[in-house]
């Protein structure tokens, strides 16, 4: 296949194994190529510095021309940006070293020409949370908790409304065309971590960033940080600018590690989403657990999402045994669930929001002490099960 081929019209499947390979059959080898450089050798003077102007700039490298140093471009990252953007039916993608830089770039970009404040609809990761209510961005923020009150929300100065579906921690889903429908042409970024282009593509709805944490499914193994934004192309360059400057590009190992990780993406999430599917049938009502937040559950998918912007209910879920008391026991109890941060990955974790992941959270947006968020894998789900259920016996 060439470059200008578009893979378009074949499954995603297919995709996600063939993505961002176009030119390795030239280059002579089968595996994705690992470059390490950080710099580049220059051919003189003049095309040095016109390639360095236009890829600071966030422009994408012209052919044949010096990629000239790593923090402005790097070919492993840009094979899955390239496998990243075809997945989620995107002109372009832009990596980044974790998902926190990812977000960042995004609200910088977006904030051009003094449109500084932001909307975000609550319930949102800590660290968006966090990173907005601290300023450290130099924006303002507006929080809102439902869809209804965007509008009213927004000023001539808003340059960017934030959502997340499935929400982290709650699983709680909210619905993109009524969105972007409210955003009214303003910005519309989507943290899109839950639910992978597998299940989920926000930008087929009207957003125009569709965000991840690649150190979650995109990764699946707990054993690389990144971030991706998927947007169009003038968008792109804007990103990619932020990003040269900032100096938060995905290191080309990173990159190798997430594209790989997309071959299995489809396999692994809908493998996970089916286990996490049979691990909250058995905990709903099961006694010493008082509510399961799943959206494949019937009464937590109201506007019934699932199966129309979502094609399935995603792998992640959450739990409230009651109390911090009984959750911290039962985070103790576990033997196969790791009690720890993070999601995604080939093996289940379990950890406690309102003390973690959530700790920046405002007081009103804290998650309930007794809230577990679990984090369903590969495993056999009845020994998810059974270590569930064993754990909640003992707390
Ligand atoms: C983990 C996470 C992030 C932050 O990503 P990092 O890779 O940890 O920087 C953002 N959004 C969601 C939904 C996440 O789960």
């Amino acid at each position: 296949m060439t470059d200008s081929d578009t893979q378009a019209h074949l499954h995603l499947e297919t995709r996600a194994v063939h993505a961002g390979r176009a030119d390795l059959e030239a280059l002579g080898v089968h595996a994705l190529p690992i470059d390490l450089s950080t710099t580049n050798p220059l051919t003189d003077i003049d095309s040095g510095g016109l390639s360095y102007e236009r890829l600071a700039a966030g422009g994408d490298i012209e052919q044949n021309a010096s990629a000239v140093y790593q923090r402005l471009w790097n070919p492993t990252t840009a094979r899955y940006e390239e496998a990243f953007a075809e997945l989620e039916g995107a002109e372009a993608s832009v990596a980044f070293s974790s998902g926190m830089a990812a977000i960042s770039a995004v609200i910088l970009a977006a904030g051009r020409e003094g449109r500084r404040h932001v909307v975000v609809l609550r319930t949102i990761y800590g660290g968006t949370e966090s990173i907005l209510s601290a300023g450290t961005l130099a924006t303002e923020v507006t929080f809102v908790d439902s869809v209804d009150e965007i509008a009213a929300a927004v000023t001539e100065r808003t340059g960017l409304i934030i959502g997340e579906t499935p929400a982290n921690p709650t699983a709680e889903l909210a619905n993109l065309d009524s969105l972007v429908a409210a955003a009214g042409g303003v910005p519309l970024m989507v943290d899109n971590t839950f639910a992978t282009p597998v299940l989920q593509q926000p930008l087929r709805h009207g957003a125009q960033f569709s965000v991840h944490s690649a150190t979650k499914y995109i990764g699946g193994h707990g054993d690389v940080l990144g971030g991706i934004v998927a947007c169009d192309d003038e968008w792109a360059q804007r990103i990619r600018h932020v990003r040269s400057l900032t100096g938060a590009i995905a290191h080309p190992l990173a990159s190798y590690l997430s594209h790989r990780g997309l071959a299995t993406l489809p396999l692994r999430v809908r493998q996970q989403q089916s286990n996490a599917q049979a691990v909250a049938e058995a905990l709903h009502g099961m006694p010493g657990i008082e509510r399961v937040m799943y959206p494949g559950l019937p009464g937590c998918d109201p506007e019934g999402l699932v199966g129309t912007q979502m094609a399935g209910p995603g792998a992640m879920l959450a739990i409230d045994v009651g109390t911090y008391e009984r959750a911290e026991a039962v985070a103790a109890a576990t033997k196969i669930f790791t009690h720890a941060v993070s999601l995604g990955g080939v093996d289940s974790l379990l950890q406690h929001p309102a003390s973690l992941t959530h700790r920046p959270a405002a007081a009103e947006a804290k998650p309930n002490a007794g809230m577990l968020r679990l984090s369903i894998g590969l495993e056999h789900p009845d020994d998810l099960i059974a270590d569930l259920a064993q754990a909640v016996a003992a707390a």
